[in-house]
């Protein structure tokens, strides 16, 4: 998946849909998002620190998620909603770098030179906007995302949860190498053993001269920047 024309998505709050950089714009300024943060702002409790994070896979671009999310809220919880919604697939270890630090599944908790830390902090102790963070999944075939920190705001949240989901990319255009139409899936002896285009419609792979039966069936494509990686599979879905 090369740079093509940014994917377009639509707002949670007033359903409009438009490309990548509109829609990062439109959200500062989307008056059904303010009508609607206006009326969790009614709700009892005490004001808190909430963020607005853009979530962009660091290869492409063309996958990328706008979330809001509450100060009080774990580097953790934001880890298990990347990993449901976009990469999870046999339990890899993941690190956010925000340096000096890397803050991962294994640490030092402080007792040696190492600059790990656990995960298991506010990100209102460590998030002011206008912050890059870079995020890996996996060390191995590794997935390379960047959290983007654009804006704080005080109030309360649209939900009880950690995490709400503003908006997300819609599938990419992935061709199919035979026609030109959306591709569904990948054909694993394409991929690895003619290391050659692999990307097919489901018309396409019926009369497909590989059945990829020593993979266990092609792998479908799907909305996710892991999409082909380490047999990942989805479901892509958010968790909540
Ligand atoms: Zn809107
Ligand atoms: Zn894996
Ligand atoms: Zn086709
Ligand atoms: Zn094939």
């Amino acid at each position: 998946m090369s740079r093509r024309k940014q994917t377009r998505g639509s707002c949670v709050f007033c359903g409009r849909e438009m490309a990548k950089s509109g829609l990062t714009r439109h959200l500062q300024s989307c008056e059904a998002r303010a009508a609607s943060q206006a009326e969790a702002n009614q709700q009892r409790g005490r004001n808190q620190q909430i963020f607005h994070l853009q979530v962009v896979d660091a290869y492409s671009g063309s996958f990328w998620l706008h979330l809001e999310m509450k100060g009080s809220a774990t580097l953790e919880e934001l880890d298990g909603y990347l990993r449901a919604i976009w990469l999870e697939c046999c339990g890899h270890l993941s690190a956010f770098t925000i340096p000096p630090y890397r803050f991962t599944q294994i640490f030092n908790d402080g007792f040696s030179i190492g600059d790990e830390k656990s995960m298991n902090v506010q990100v209102q102790k460590i998030f002011t906007p206008g912050m890059t963070i870079p995020y890996e999944y996996d060390f191995g075939t590794t997935s390379e995302l960047v959290i983007n920190v654009l804006d704080v705001r005080e109030g309360k949240p649209h939900t009880k949860r950690p995490i709400f989901l503003m908006a997300r990319n819609e599938m990419p255009q992935i061709p199919c190498m035979v026609c030109g139409e959306q591709a569904t899936l990948i054909c694993l002896d394409c991929l690895y053993e003619v290391d050659g285009p692999c990307e097919l419609c489901d018309a396409h792979w019926e009369t497909h001269e590989h059945d990829n039966e020593q993979y266990g069936g092609p792998m479908p494509l799907v909305n996710s920047p892991r999409t082909g990686m380490c047999g990942y599979a989805g479901p892509a879905e958010p968790p909540y």
